[in-house]
């Protein structure tokens, strides 16, 4: 199987290439082949790509938002109209199952194109009476450049989230994919092109951290949008404050998943699924501590562990009835072998999996931990692989407590039918997006962000405008102007 795009880059309008950067292999995770080979961006194709971004501003702000609107929502038919290609790319290039590719991906990219397409024409600023008759008004202003940098989990939502509200906006981008997953977001690129985006509105520049290190340093660039990991996140927080840039920090989590003895155990248990096993495990907002009440562990677990033996098919990702593929590459994987070892030596009981599956490919089995308490590595770090943890409670305040104890404060949800309770713990929970008797849906419509160290604004919803954008104050005298002297 081949993916070979025309060239790494796409840079004002065109494919781009500059065989001087150092070679990206892209590698189907499903058996380890090579399907693709990118070069990573040079100077001089960043260079390119700022500048033709930054040209392109003036025109594409001066648009009406409807114009504008007019180009996204072309784009988002598109995109509809190319799924089955769309998806095979994001099979190839992430390994997940095209069954999930189908519906989630090019879909959910189509669905923020289409979305920030209708509000496009909609963005506007306020007025505001003031006294004596004098009045302000504001204007809702692109910022200019924007940088958007992203993880590998999810390689064309990533793009399309950030680029559907920066360009709605009036903004420019340049957007660096994750070197582990290049091939999508040129994809978008092209789709835009062809639905009739200027050229040089949005560029796709290939590369590893250095790169988008690059990018941020630029002065040119006004705002940076980061999907990716803590760690990675305070670096380029940091390298963004230095230029006062506007920053959306989209990062890692541990969440929790609460289970009550009154909910309905069936719908917990596809809730747990959703929220631990999707994607392999590698989705930031994952309920991987899953608390459940005491009196109804076992009956949980079980009911979990049937779930996983009877549903899970394991194989090639590119047969739609495969449901669970490979980990991205050969290095996550070795992380994730690495805690669920961690896990056992601590104490947790295996419940579930816990083995790699498949000599060539970077499979994993779905793996469910029991009897995990709150100290335990596997309990405190985003893993961000197929590893369940059941932890036990007695009660709702400890519950909650346990919850959010916890430095990140991505997403939280909670099972149960008491209809107090549920509003109450969601209240309770520190986290950015709560979900009460469902878990992990992330529709365009909602916004979507961590709290504490997961991550700084919300992407998605009419939210995202204000990331992308910021007001300009116009105060209007109508009378004598009163100075003291
Ligand atoms: P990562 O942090 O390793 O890399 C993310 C991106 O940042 C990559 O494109 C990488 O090249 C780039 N990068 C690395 N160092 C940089 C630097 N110094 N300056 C600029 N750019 C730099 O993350 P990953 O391994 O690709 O993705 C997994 C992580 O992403 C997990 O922690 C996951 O939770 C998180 N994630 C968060 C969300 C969300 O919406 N909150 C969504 C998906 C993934």
């Amino acid at each position: 199987m081949r993916a070979q795009p025309k060239a790494s880059h796409f840079v004002n309008g065109s494919y781009f290439e500059d065989d001087a950067g150092d070679a990206i292999d892209c590698i189907y995770a499903a058996d380890g082949t090579v399907v693709a080979r990118l070069y990573e961006a040079t100077d001089a194709v960043t260079e390119a790509a700022i500048s033709a971004a930054k040209a392109a501003g003036p025109a594409w702000a001066a648009m009406t938002g409807t114009e504008r609107g007019r180009i996204l929502r072309r784009a988002s038919d598109m995109m509809r109209d190319l799924n089955q290609s769309l998806s095979e790319t994001e099979t190839l290039d992430t390994g997940k199952p095209l069954q999930e590719t189908l519906v989630a991906d090019a879909t959910s990219g189509a669905d923020a194109l289409e979305y920030f397409g209708g509000l496009a024409g909609s963005i506007t600023g306020e007025h505001i009476p003031l006294p004596g008759g004098d009045w302000a008004y504001t204007i809702r202003e692109p910022l200019g450049v924007c940088v958007g940098i992203g993880a590998w989990n999810y390689p064309t939502q990533i793009a399309c989230w950030k680029a559907a509200p920066a360009l709605a906006c009036g903004n420019t981008m340049v957007f660096k994919p994750s070197e582990t997953t290049p091939l999508s977001a040129l994809r978008v690129a092209e789709i835009l092109k062809d639905a009739g985006l200027p050229d040089g509105v949005f560029n796709v520049v290939q590369g590893r951290g250095g790169v988008g290190a690059a990018l941020i340093g630029d002065n040119r660039v006004a705002k940076v949008s980061l999907t990716g990991s803590v760690p990675t996140g305070k670096k380029v927080y940091a390298a963004a404050a230095a230029g006062m840039r506007h920053v959306t920090m989209e990062l890692g989590g541990k969440s929790p998943l609460l289970v009550f003895a009154d909910a309905d155990l069936d719908k917990a248990v596809s809730g747990a699924i959703l929220g631990n096993f999707y994607s392999s495990g590698q989705v930031c907002s994952n309920g991987t501590r899953v608390f459940v009440e005491n009196n109804v562990r076992d009956d949980f677990v079980a009911r979990l562990v049937r779930r996983l033996r009877d549903g899970v098919i394991m194989g090639d990702p590119m047969d739609e009835a495969v449901n669970f593929g490979p980990l991205v590459n050969e290095a996550q994987m070795g992380i994730v072998l690495d805690y669920i070892e961690k896990g056992k030596s601590e104490g947790a009981v295996l419940a579930y999996g816990g083995r790699r599956t498949d000599r060539n490919g970077f499979f994993v089995e779905p793996t469910v931990f029991t009897d995990v308490r709150d100290d335990m590595t596997i309990a405190q770090e985003e893993i961000f692989g197929p590893v369940l943890s059941v932890l036990d409670f007695a009660t709702e305040e400890e519950a909650l407590m346990r919850a959010n104890a916890t430095p990140f404060g991505l997403a939280a949800g909670v099972f149960t039918r008491d209809l107090t309770r549920a509003h109450r713990i969601a209240a309770g929970f520190e986290a950015g997006t709560c979900y009460i008797n469902h878990y992990n849906a992330a529709p365009v419509e909602m916004p979507f962000g961590g709290s504490k160290l997961s991550g700084v604004g919300r992407e998605n919803s009419k939210a995202a405008i204000n990331h992308y954008s910021e007001a300009k104050t116009v105060y209007v005298g109508m009378g004598d102007v009163e100075a003291p002297f």
